[in-house]
């Protein structure tokens, strides 16, 4: 979808389309489709409207960029789908469905494949990103099935998960013969004298929440949009420093491990209540300073609580709601939450029976940080864990990380500091 007309940052490039704008010499439209040849996607349709004399002249029929491409050229405004339903009838299979306009380096054959296997008509490319306040968010169920999609207008509850839709998606085309709009009269006047056109977010894929076909597939992957000059400035500095190539998952990545309690939020005992979840100071620039590095944040933390019967799943997920929430509203995100359940010792009152069990990934064990490089692609050797204590530092050794301890005792940790913003600035 290269159509879009980028009117906040004309200052860089009022008079060439948004997807044309240079990231280090080259258009990003033409990093984009670099990005996805490489990794075999080979067949490309691409919508243009706005000076697209620019984007055709430039690309031509795709054979230099070893490539097939073809154009819908929109000379009325469809809205951001109409093409599709124009171009309906080339549209066989599962195709991708790109903004052009954000500068994105994705595994696309690992998306791809999480679509196939969900086996949903549509799959949404997820991320937390450093203004989850002022963006869209998507609520999923279990199974990674969206029930909510709240634009940035909507009431929200005062908790959610920091996960934004990056504006890529997997599309079965099926879901367009679901809609009913007659292909033909998109583009025309309805009786009223105004264009009738067809918008992908809220005629198509927002009637989807509920159904059980619309998956969100959450990747910690380089995707931002370039909408304003600052923005641009940012994205051009991480492509330099080659971090927008860096996150592609088919490359190794490296993480921060995080424990929870007492480094991340205020050491309160076993946290019950999400009201006595509270952050400890300077954590937000902290992890900050960490999702700017290129390493991923991933929070790791014992939960025996749940084991205990003490906090349901429901209301771990709350109290880490409102973790997020807090972090993002002074643009801090995490990667991704791994957490322990379970708990070793039976015979308590009001505890669950089947958690009640010897895991492998409560700490000092290295479970869920082994979990989380097999999901992330993550070089453990190149990753550290800190954590308040012994079995973090235990955790992050076992799985073959460097460790830092925050604290004053000796665990035979590489690092020691005061706090987790002590550390970063170390990375
Ligand atoms: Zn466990």
């Amino acid at each position: 979808m290269a159509g879009g007309k980028g009117t906040r940052i004309s200052s860089i490039a009022s008079d060439i389309p948004k997807p044309m704008i240079n990231i280090e010499g080259k258009p990003v439209l033409e990093r984009e489709i670099e990005c996805l040849r490489d990794q075999g996607f080979k067949d490309y349709i691409i919508t243009v409207s706005h000076l697209a004399e620019h984007i055709t002249n430039y690309f031509g029929d795709g054979s230099d960029l070893g490539v097939k491409i073809e154009y819908f050229v929109e000379n009325t405004p469809l809205g951001n789908a109409g093409a599709l339903f124009k171009l309906r009838e080339k549209l066989d299979d599962d195709f991708l469905l790109l903004n052009a306009d954000s500068i994105f380096d994705v595994d696309f054959n690992r998306f791809v494949e999480y679509h196939r296997k969900k086996g949903g008509l549509v799959t949404l490319f997820t991320h937390p990103n450093s203004h989850p306040y002022d963006s869209g968010v998507l609520i999923v169920d279990e199974s990674g099935s969206v029930e909510t999609w709240l634009t940035k207008e909507d009431i929200r509850p005062q908790w959610y998960r920091n996960r934004v839709n990056a504006g890529l998606h997997v599309i079965n085309p099926t879901v367009l013969d679901k809609i009913c709009i007659d292909s033909q009269k998109i583009g025309t006047l309805d009786c009223d004298g105004k264009i009738i056109k067809v918008d992908l977010d809220r005629q198509i894929l927002k009637p989807l929440c509920g159904t059980g076909k619309m998956f969100c597939y959450d990747s910690p992957e380089y995707v931002k949009d370039m909408g304003t000059p600052e923005r641009y400035e940012a994205v051009c500095a991480d492509y330099h420093k080659g971090i927008v190539r860096a996150k592609n998952l088919k490359n190794k990545q490296k993480a921060v491990f995080i424990d929870r309690d007492g480094t991340v939020n205020k050491y309160v005992g076993f946290l019950r209540n999400i009201d006595d979840f509270e952050l400890l100071p300077g954590v937000t620039e902290a992890i900050k300073k960490i999702n700017k590095s290129g390493y991923l944040a991933i929070v790791v933390t014992n939960q025996p609580v749940i084991a205990r019967g003490e906090v349901t799943y429901k209301e771990l997920q709350e109290i880490h709601d409102k973790m997020e929430t807090l972090l993002g509203i002074d643009g801090a995100y995490l990667d991704a939450i791994y957490f322990c359940p379970h708990h070793p010792h039976k015979g308590y009152e009001g505890e669950i029976p089947e958690l009640k069990m010897e895991c492998d990934c409560r700490k000092p064990k290295p479970g869920m940080l082994l979990k989380a490089a097999n999901d992330f692609n993550i070089d453990l050797t190149h990753s550290w864990m800190i954590g308040d204590g012994e079995i973090d530092i235990k955790a992050g050794k076992a799985a073959g990380c460097k460790t830092a301890l925050i604290g004053e005792s000796d665990y035979m940790q590489d690092v020691t500091v005061h706090s987790i913003e002590e550390f970063v600035n170390l990375l």
